[in-house]
């Protein structure tokens, strides 16, 4: 990862634990977390895991941000956090904590990257290799809705200047240092003129910086439509918060299950590492989840904090786990040798490092 704040360097490596902020989150969350953490601690990796309780436990208990203030010291404190799903109550008075940590922490840059392993994991999309760089701060996610009357409601669609600047960048950036060829903008700005156009006018203008960068423009329509046949004509995809969301889910679920894509909430002081999926009700408590999300973005946390080589031998030996075709139930099709649990799955990954 980019963050400036750490070091890439030999020199860190050899250094001793980094404390790392933990929350386990809720649904699939803490089997998921515990299957992550036990690889990490098996292969090596030098984090001190510090841990909070965030999410359903939280709301419970009167937190209806679902946050503690202690749990905002350990953040602010570590600036690295490795966060299990939570899941986002229904009903008024209830904020998305997941909205809420990035707003707060100014974790300005999603990054998504989503990959298919064909021929080991059912595709109908071999060549899909795609990153999604998400805006993470604005957008119809600010959060911003007002009650007009009993029957209309009003929700702001919130796009500043400087927030375009940094995202866009960031892409650019990314695309750069990670020998990627092609920055797609995904916008809707022949409708939305004001805020996506000025998503895509500063697009334009931060594009003339990189010209060793091919760029393009869709709008997000025919661009999701493209996406859905033809991902491999996409390389690095930046968007407004809401687009990315989807496209995000969507491609993810193209390369076989949406239990494989992580994600990385870049800000410029803190970094906050989880899985694209949410705390999947529908399967919790039944260790069956598959933990690759999460488990891809601690291999994405382990290079941000300069421990690049532990990085490279988790995501080795989960690769070689997917290979042998041992996979969860989401995966499960005509490469499955073995469908595991998710503890299965983590001891699996453990053989192989
Ligand atoms: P979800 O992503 O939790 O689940 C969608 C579907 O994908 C479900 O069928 C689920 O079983 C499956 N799935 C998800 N992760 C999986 C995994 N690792 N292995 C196997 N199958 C998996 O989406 P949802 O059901 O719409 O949301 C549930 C809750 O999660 C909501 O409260 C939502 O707000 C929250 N959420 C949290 C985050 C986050 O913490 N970052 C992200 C998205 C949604």
């Amino acid at each position: 990862m980019q963050a400036k704040q750490h070091l890439n360097s030999e020199a860190t490596e050899q250094c001793e634990k980094v404390a790392v902020t933990v929350a386990l989150g809720d649904g699939i969350g803490p089997e998921i977390t515990r299957a992550t953490l036990d690889i990490l601690a098996a292969a090596g990796a030098r984090i001190a895991p510090e841990y909070i309780d965030i999410g359903e436990k939280l709301y419970l208990s009167g937190h209806s941000s679902g946050i503690a203030p202690d749990a905002w010291e350990s953040l602010r404190r570590n600036k690295v956090f490795l966060k299990g799903p939570v899941t986002t109550p229904a009903g008024d008075g209830y904020k998305s904590l997941n909205v809420t940590i990035r707003k707060t922490l100014g974790l300005y840059a999603n990054v998504r990257p989503c990959v298919s392993y064909a021929p080991f994991v059912a595709t109908l999309h071999p060549k899909l290799d795609i990153v999604i760089v998400r805006e993470n701060e604005e957008d119809l996610y600010a959060g911003i809705e007002h009650r007009q009357s009993d029957e209309v409601f009003q929700c702001l669609k919130l796009i500043s200047r400087p927030g375009c600047e940094k995202i866009v960048r960031y892409a650019f950036d990314y695309a750069r240092s990670h020998g990627r060829k092609k920055v797609t903008c995904m916008v809707k700005d022949n409708i939305m003129k004001m805020t996506d156009g000025l998503f895509y006018k500063v697009f334009q203008e931060i594009a003339v910086e990189y010209p060793d960068i091919a760029t393009e423009r869709y709008i997000i329509d025919i661009g999701a439509a493209r996406l859905a046949t033809q991902p491999q004509r996409f390389d690095v995809i930046v968007t407004p918060n809401l687009y990315g969301d989807i496209l995000s889910d969507i491609a993810a679920e193209m390369t076989g299950s949406v239990g494989l894509a992580p994600s990385a909430n870049i800000g410029e002081q803190i970094a906050m590492f989880e899985a694209i999926h949410g705390s999947a009700p529908d399967i919790a408590g039944q260790g069956v989840a598959n933990p690759s999300g999460l488990l891809l973005a601690a291999v994405m946390m382990l290079v941000h904090i300069g421990q690049a080589e532990v990085a490279a031998r988790v995501h080795n030996a989960w690769l070689a786990t997917l290979e042998e075709g041992i996979h969860t139930a989401d995966l499960q099709g005509e490469q499955s040798q073995q469908v595991v649990s998710t503890a299965g799955f983590a001891e699996a990954v453990i053989a192989r490092l």
